[in-house]
């Protein structure tokens, strides 16, 4: 009887480390991945990524030809 008692108290114990862990592993990718900034292209208005805009003369573009439409029109 006492080898179930030590299986019980191992299944136990496993549970709660399994999910002390998966609480920790969520906070970790919560924390490494912030909301993610929107910029407007200055051009047609389309709203992209920061990261994935086109930026010149602090001012962003969906891509590079709208860069380049942007300033042939002044
Ligand atoms: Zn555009």
């Amino acid at each position: 009887m006492r080898i179930l008692v030590l299986i019980a108290i191992g299944l136990l114990l496993y549970m709660i480390i399994g999910s002390f862990l998966r609480k920790q592993k969520r906070q970790q990718l919560e924390s490494e991945s912030p909301a993610e900034k929107m910029v407007s292209c200055q051009h047609c208005g389309l709203h992209i990524l920061e990261q994935e805009a086109v930026q010149a003369a602090n001012k962003f573009y969906c891509s590079a030809s709208h860069l380049e439409a942007d300033q042939q029109d002044k």
